[in-house]
């Protein structure tokens, strides 16, 4: 039997441009994201030796039973994703993409892995536009083939587990292919997220007959749900290895499902899979108070923004200010504005198109910060001109982000950390199916447009290039030694949520727990986004007073973390979805 101690929950509160910045981030605004289902009270968990902390029950218990039984991180993450993709199709799975970062204990140092979908190389610029060169509307070019890029995480899960793993690759898929082949119950996020989702998910016939009774009602929670056709795709990838998915049988079925869709077919070809590679890459860290910050650098913009976001709000104290003092928030709100109208302009596959290498330069944060006034507003905000080897003019970024994906944080009694965010971009991805999984539409991450005002825009869709994401997996350190793993889904909101927990533990002392339960207050483009239902709209007025435009909205974040203190391992879980920690 694990042992875990429950810790009392107290929910706390206690430059100039010339180019014009973008309106289009706002239009993400306007489409509906997923919403939070129901929101359960949580509790610290403390541990002593690992523990693994993830968006469903049976997953977490997954991944605790590979470490309790000497398995390595790398090990119960095979597990834990594999049954992720089966109870939480919605968020995750074999045909989607992640980002990995990954603290080595052995070798003392963090490093992260690049597992992001690719576009296909026949992809155009002109991907997601109408014959006109207007762009589609976002759902049109979501649902169907055309927004399937290749799919990375069944390498990913190879790659940490050819590296780091211990125990039998095929042995791993075993909880998965149970729940698959016996059936598991529908849980309560999962079937209302079929619900609200009816006409997409119902648009094409095996989806269809898969999420829905025979007589096309979503099934409900409780409902046993059985998925013979992913028990044989874990077989295979058991028996056969990661080659199958990359050049067997498994990509000739998702290229001949992904083109062979009538009515908006994609261009995935087996050469697409046969390239497709897994890319270390060096962390992104920043100092923060006495912590180093360190996260997936591009194409993701989560550690740049996150790391802008902190290295700006370091030029105020904070902690003085406390939680209950709207001007913390002010500040941490422009610092946001600012981080992301350096994002929108810059950050995009550095593989394929060149970005300044000073974003987190100390002292281009500081003439940032420079731009805050403490108790008012700032009216506008713009790109900065953070140092560059070498320069090019872009526009700014036209993509448009909605929540969904799964964040899952594993330390194993050795002292590895694995902090992962895995998505399929949109709940239920494209809404295609093949081999019982769900196909990602990470593509539309990518820029419809290509250009504007005559200047390209750097996260443009190009062959072979991954999408700009906002998945920011953490994890800090303190005296080179680990000390926080964090992450979360939610969209281009996941950097909010992910700074805003780093400053209610760093500067406000909130336990794990206490920081991923607090209310949320997000601003990206300039609007405030206050969590509703919660104790964060007392800010509206303060907020609005200084000159913000305030919005009360669902904000669902899926927020999981552990804590490393000398001896304790201390896990937390987002109440706003269905996830658990669990360790020994
Ligand atoms: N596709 C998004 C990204 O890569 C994640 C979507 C979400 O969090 O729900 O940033």
């Amino acid at each position: 039997m694990f042992k875990k101690t429950l810790l009392t929950l107290s929910i706390a509160f206690a430059s100039s441009s010339v180019y014009a910045t973008s309106t289009v981030a706002d239009v993400a605004d306007t489409v509906a994201p997923e919403l939070t289902s129901k929101v359960t009270s949580k509790q610290s968990v403390v541990a002593d030796n690992f523990m693994v902390a993830a968006a469903n029950p049976l997953a977490v218990e997954a991944g605790y039973q590979v470490l309790k039984s000497g398995g390595s991180a790398a090990d119960a993450l095979v597990a834990v994703q594999s049954v992720l993709g089966l109870v939480e199709p919605q968020s995750s799975g074999l045909g989607g993409g992640a980002f990995l970062v990954y603290y080595d204990a052995k070798n003392k140092r963090v490093t992260t892995f690049d597992g992001r979908e690719t576009a296909p190389l026949a992809a155009k610029p002109e991907l997601f536009q109408d014959e006109d060169g207007k762009p589609l509307k976002f759902f049109n070019a979501v649902v169907g083939g055309r927004s399937v890029g290749t799919p990375g995480t069944v390498k990913l899960l190879a790659t940490m587990h050819e590296k780091y793993g211990r125990k039998a690759w095929s042995e791993l898929f075993q909880p998965a292919k149970d729940l698959a082949t016996n059936g598991f119950a529908v849980s309560e996020r999962l079937a209302s997220s079929i619900a609200r989702d009816k006409d997409r998910l119902s648009h094409y016939p095996d989806t269809k007959a898969y999420f829905f009774t025979p007589d096309g009602e979503p099934l409900k929670e409780g409902s046993l749900l059985v998925n013979k056709p992913y028990a044989k795709t874990l077989d295979t990838l058991g028996k056969e290895g990661a080659s199958v998915f990359y050049s067997g049988q498994i990509a000739k079925d998702i290229v001949k499902k992904v083109t062979g869709i009538s009515d908006n077919p994609g261009f995935l070809a087996l050469e697409d899979f046969a390239t497709y590679k897994i890319i270390e890459r060096a962390a992104t860290c920043i100092d923060y108070r006495q912590y180093e910050v360190c996260g997936m650098g591009p194409p993701s913009s989560g550690a740049l923004t996150v790391g802008q976001i902190l290295g700006i709000a370091s030029h105020f104290d904070l902690k003085t200010m406390g939680p209950n003092d709207p001007q913390a928030w002010q500040i941490i709100g422009d610092a946001s504005r600012l981080a992301f109208a350096d994002r929108g302009r810059y950050i995009a596959d550095s593989d394929f198109v060149p970005m300044p290498e000073g974003l987190l330069d100390k002292e281009y944060l500081k003439s940032r910060a420079a731009l805050i006034t403490k108790g008012k507003a700032l009216s506008e905000t713009a790109p900065g001109n953070p140092p560059w080897s070498s320069k090019m003019a872009l526009a700014d970024d036209q993509s448009i982000e909605l929540p969904s994906t799964t964040h899952i944080v594993i330390a194993d009694k050795e002292g590895n950390i694995i902090s992962m965010t895995s998505t399929v971009e949109n709940g239920f991805g494209s809404r295609v199916m093949s081999n019982g999984f769900i196909l990602n539409n990470e593509l539309t991450d990518f820029s419809f447009a290509a250009h504007k005002n005559g200047y390209p825009i750097a996260n443009r869709v190009e062959p072979g290039k991954r999408p700009r994401s906002s998945m920011s997996p953490t994890i800090v350190l303190k005296s080179g030694k680990p000390y926080m793993a964090v992450g979360s889904p939610g969209g281009s909101r996941i950097i909010g949520y992910v700074a805003q927990t780093l400053i209610a533990h760093f500067d406000w002392g909130m336990s794990i727990q206490e920081a991923i339960n607090m209310p949320h207050l997000v601003n990206r483009f300039g609007t405030y986004d206050l969590e509703e239902g919660t104790d964060a709209v007392r800010f509206k007025a303060p907020l609005e007073k200084m000159g913000f435009k305030v919005n009360i909205r669902d904000l669902n974040s899926g927020l999981h973390g552990v804590v490393f203190t000398d001896n304790k391992l201390i896990g937390g879980a987002d109440p706003r979805r269905e996830g658990i920690a669990m360790g020994d």
